[in-house]
């Protein structure tokens, strides 16, 4: 049987080191973007460089219209699709709560919450034995902040993984039935593009000294959990987490 994965922004970062391995695994890939076609154009061309098959669609997975046009277009162009990994998030400039007003919180709520909710909607709806799919595995990108509550940076952000934490156990037990299995990955501070939208690029080798590793983590170290998650080897996983965030 063909594997199909989407993988939400994954023209960089964690969800580009995905898409890579995913391919290495032998899934046709979705990568997924929001502005920037060139980064997804060139996971695209290094995927099918190596032989493989992968597709770079844009869509702005916190809006609804875009999340359905973007499964439409899986189901188009590489068909019935077995994997979702809801990656795709932001976080805005380092402030503290009582700085924060509703249109940011909303923003990142939009865009780190409600998207995961649409997507998984949508493959619930292709995967799910009640639906006459075939099921399938899906993992949410969250993050060490929902237990850490990232103070004086970004709440905001660290409360909207504590709702993927809360979307992950309630939605594996959904479909606990229906073939499909729902984990997540609660990565720590990793090398991406992300912790610049905080206003400090170089934040993970600030707060390293904290990581009991003493080290940042590179996407690709997420990525293999996220494989593993998504594999046979893991079929007795649901509903469950793996951080790693080299101890913290
Ligand atoms: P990143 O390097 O900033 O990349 C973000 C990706 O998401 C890009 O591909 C971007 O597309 C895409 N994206 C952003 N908003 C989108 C939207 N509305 N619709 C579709 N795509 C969108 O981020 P990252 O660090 O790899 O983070 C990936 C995930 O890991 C996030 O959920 C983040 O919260 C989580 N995480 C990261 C860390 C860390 O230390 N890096 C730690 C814990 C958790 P464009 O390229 O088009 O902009």
């Amino acid at each position: 049987m063909n594997k199909v994965i989407l993988i939400t922004g994954s023209s960089r970062g964690i969800g580009a080191a995905t898409a890579l391995l995913a391919a290495e695994r032998g899934y046709a890939v979705c990568v997924n973007y929001l502005a920037n076609q060139p980064a997804a154009q060139a996971v695209v061309a290094e995927i099918t460089a190596n032989g493989g098959s992968a597709i770079a669609v844009q869509a702005d997975v916190s809006q609804e219209a875009d999340v359905v046009g973007l499964f439409a277009a899986v189901d188009r162009q590489l068909g019935a699709l077995s994997a979702l990994v809801n990656n795709a998030g932001t976080l805005e400039t380092q402030m503290r709560v009582d700085e924060m007003d509703a249109a940011r919180i909303n923003r990142i709520l939009t865009t780190n919450v409600t998207s995961y909710f649409l997507c998984a909607r949508e493959a619930v709806r292709r995967m799910s034995t009640r639906y006459g799919g075939s099921g399938g595995a899906i993992v949410n990108v969250s993050s060490v902040a929902s237990r850490l509550g990232s103070a004086g940076e970004y709440v905001d952000y660290a409360a909207s993984k504590g709702a993927v934490d809360t979307l992950t156990i309630g939605l594996s037990r959904e479909v606990a039935t229906e073939g499909i299995r729902v984990n997540a990955v609660r990565p720590g501070f990793i090398y991406t593009d992300i912790h610049a939208l905080g206003g400090e690029p170089g934040r993970v080798d600030r707060v390293k000294a904290v990581v009991p590793m003493q080290r940042g983590g590179h996407p690709i170290e997420v990525a293999q959990a996220i494989l593993w998650l998504l594999s046979d080897e893991a079929s007795y996983a649901t509903g469950t987490f793996i951080d790693l965030a080299g101890g913290k």
